[in-house]
Formats: structure tokens, C-alpha cells, sequence
């Protein structure tokens, strides 16, 4: 028997749940784009999403994914031969990384494991030393993720600005928050960031197609030094279009634009991005309360340590391979889908069965990740996996705090 019929719940860190009236604001004709109300709507959304941001920057709008934001950053200040640092914990950060090195850059790759956050005074020591070095510091760029989808480790990015700043190097920060922008708390001029990344896919609540990049004068001034930018790439007409049509650098994704101007007023209605933080912090709070739960009487564990977990996205680990028992028994049998783990073991290998996640980011309420942890806790129970009792009380208890 299953019971999966009924709303089945996308529950993966992307792509997430597209709330109804987005899907409702996209579906409409084609409009003109040449003038009228989406030539009309435009700036306005570029507005919004810089507040989104926390910067007075520039946006760059590209059609396509977030391995298009990671491309379209680096097309336009890092050229051959240019020397990144990549601050990897987890597979994002390296797969960022190895976009930069197939584009020509010298890469160099701080390894802070699957279990723990980038060290700011370990970037801090490294920085300094190519200062010291050969021709006063090669470092053009350092790359960090907010949030690592693979692993649920958050990055306090606000303490990397403090300790590159006190190594005294003038590198460009450029920070991936694919994951996390729309979901937890991110301010890009605050923290010092010089070019911030997005995409549609994830917490802003959209079908994926829409890449972000946001810049400032920093990284604006590094761009036109470098002079290394393609014309699709070059963020320069698109920021700063003479014409409409160079926003996107040819037709703009009408529909998608139209989605993701419904999503940012639902965010402005629920009141603006300290409540949209204030309730994803809720809900991973109610998760990690359950999870601690199951943990006690068995072998369930949240991977990121406290105090560097993400908002958005947690990834867990069972013993092989009740991980994807779990996983299928509550995508059959109660129509929640959860998340493949990532990065964590190799795809052949029989450990790989033991890692999984839960996307918690974007258009989610209470009742859904409710749902979702009673159909975990229904599925350790079918499968026999072990597991603490009062897990779900936990977290209802987390959700009925004031
Ligand atoms: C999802 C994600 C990406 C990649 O996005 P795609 O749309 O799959 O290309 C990159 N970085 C982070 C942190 C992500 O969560």
C-alpha cells in the first residue's frame, strides 16, 4: 500500500517548491519586449533584488543556472593565468573551483573537509604569506560559499572580510549564496563582499533559469583592468543597458522575470527578508530538534557541526544504506521526496547509501517540514532503522515557542 497520493512535496535543495502564484504569475502570453509593462517592470526588480542582497551595487542578469553565475563571475575579472584561492567545505566549493581552473585561472584549493566551516585566520595566515611573497601578492580573488549544499556548512562571511582585511591583502571577495540568498541572513556591502552570486532555483522561490550576479565598484574597477570578459559575459551592458535587450543580451526570459517578480512581493508581504530569515531559522531549528531526538536512540546525525548549520539545507547520515531506504520508502509511500546526499562518498561506493538531505529553503511552512519529519519518523519505524523516540514532539515543541 502507499500513501502517496495527495500533494507530493519536492524536499531537495533545490530546485524548490514553486509556491502556486508564482507558477499562476508566468503563466500569461508572451509580452511585448520591446515596451509596455515588462520593459516597464524591469528595473524595478533589479531594485529589489540588490535590497534582497543588501548592496547598492550593480546586478548582472543571466539566462541560466548557477554553474552560469559561477562562469559569468569569473568571466569578468579573473583571466589566464590569474591565481584564486577556492575555500571548499563541501562539493560546491569545489566544483566552483574547477570551473575557475577549466577557465585558465591558477587555482589553489583550501581543503576545509566536509565537516567544518572555512577558518578565517587560517585564509588570514595564507593571504599574508602571498603578501609577503613574490611581486607583493598574486591572489586575485578569493572564492568562498555561504552555503555548501552538499554539506549544510554555513561560512561566517562577515569574519573572512575581518581577516582578509587584517592580512592587508587587497583581493576581491567573491561569495557563492546560491543556497542561501532568500532564505538566511546575507547584507554584501556590510560584510565586504565584492561580487555576490544567486540563482532563481532556490530561495527565491523560482524555476531555475535565472543567474545573478551582484558587484561592486571594487570588483567593477578589477573588471575593466582585466578586460578579459566575453560579450555574453561582460556584466558591463547588462547592469548599465543602453537598450533594453542588453539586460540579457538578446530576449529576456519574460516568463521567468514575471515569476520572480510575484516571488519577491510574496517576500515583501511576509515582511521582507527579517521574517523570511526569522522563518527558515525557525524551521531548521524545529528539524535539528528531531533530528537530535532520533539521534539519541540511534545512529541519525546532522553533518555540519553547531554553530556553522545552515538555515536552508541540512545533510544527514544513517548507517549504509538506510540513508536511501529512507529516502525511497518516503518518496513511495508518503510522497516526500528528500535530498540525495552529495560529495560525501562516491557514487559506486556502498557508503554512498548512507548520506542524505533535506532541503528546507525557499517557499516551506511549518505544516510541510512538520509533514515531512512525521514521514521520516514513519519511515524509520516501516524499515526498522533505529531511532530516539519524541522527535516529533521536539520539534513541534520548537514550532510552538512564541
Ligand atoms: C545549487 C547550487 C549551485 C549550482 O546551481 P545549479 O543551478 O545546479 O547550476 C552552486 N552553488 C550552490 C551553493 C548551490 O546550492
Amino acid at each position: 500500500m502507499t500513501l502517496s497520493y495527495g500533494r507530493s512535496y519536492l524536499a531537495i535543495p533545490g530546485p524548490t517548491v514553486v509556491p502556486d502564484r508564482v507558477l499562476a504569475a508566468m503563466h500569461r502570453a508572451s509580452p511585448n519586449i520591446y515596451e509596455g509593462p515588462l520593459v516597464e517592470m524591469v528595473p524595478g526588480l533589479i531594485a529589489d533584488l540588490k535590497a534582497l542582497a543588501r548592496t547598492k551595487g550593480d546586478l548582472a542578469i543571466y539566462i541560466g543556472n548557477g554553474h552560469a553565475a559561477w562562469e559569468a563571475s569569473l568571466a569578468n575579472v579573473i583571466g589566464p593565468g590569474d591565481r584564486v584561492l577556492v575555500l571548499a567545505s563541501g562539493a560546491f566549493g569545489h566544483g566552483w573551483g574547477a570551473v575557475a581552473e577549466r577557465m585558465g585561472a591558477r587555482v589553489e584549493v583550501m581543503d576545509f573537509g566536509t565537516r567544518a566551516p572555512l577558518d578565517p585566520e587560517a585564509v588570514a595566515a595564507r593571504l599574508a604569506q602571498d603578501r609577503a611573497g613574490n611581486g607583493g601578492g598574486e591572489i586575485v580573488a578569493v572564492l568562498a560559499v555561504h552555503v555548501d549544499t552538499s554539506t549544510g556548512i554555513r561560512a561566517d562571511i562577515a569574519a573572512l572580510r575581518a581577516a582578509m582585511d587584517r592580512a592587508g591583502h587587497g583581493a576581491l571577495l567573491m561569495v557563492d549564496c546560491i543556497a542561501s540568498l532568500g532564505c538566511e541572513r546575507f547584507e554584501m556591502d556590510a560584510w565586504g563582499v565584492d561580487v555576490a552570486l544567486a540563482a532563481s532555483q532556490k530561495g527565491l522561490m523560482c524555476p531555475p533559469g535565472l543567474a545573478y550576479v551582484f558587484f561592486g565598484a571594487k570588483a567593477a574597477a578589477r573588471r575593466a583592468e582585466a578586460g578579459c570578459a566575453s560579450p555574453y559575459w561582460d556584466w558591463v551592458p547588462r547592469a548599465a543597458p543602453a537598450h533594453f535587450y542588453q539586460y540579457f543580451a538578446g530576449t529576456a526570459p519574460v516568463h521567468l522575470l514575471m515569476g520572480q517578480r510575484e516571488a519577491l512581493d510574496m517576500i515583501a508581504e511576509e515582511g521582507g527578508m527579517e521574517a523570511v530569515s526569522a522563518r527558515h531559522e525557525k524551521l531548521a531549528r524545529a528539524l535539528w530538534a528531531a533530528c537530535a531526538a532520533w539521534g539519541w536512540g540511534g545512529a541519525l546525525a546532522i553533518n555540519a557541526p553547531e554553530g556553522a548549520r545552515s538555515h536552508a539545507v541540512t545533510a544527514l547520515s544513517l548507517p549504509a544504506p538506510e540513508a536511501t531506504e529512507l529516502r525511497q520508502w518516503c518518496e513511495e509511500k508518503a510522497g516526500v521526496t528528500l535530498g540525495i546526499g552529495l560529495g560525501m562518498a562516491p557514487p559506486d561506493d556502498p557508503a554512498w547509501h548512507g548520506y542524505f538531505r533535506l532541503g528546507h529553503m525557499g517557499h516551506v511552512n511549518a505544516h510541510m517540514l512538520l509533514g515531512a519529519l512525521g514521514a521520516m519518523e514513519a519511515g524509520m519505524q516501516a524499515l526498522g532503522i533505529a531511532h530516539g523516540t519524541g522527535a516529533l514532539e521536539a520539534a513541534a515543541g520548537v514550532v510552538a515557542e512564541a
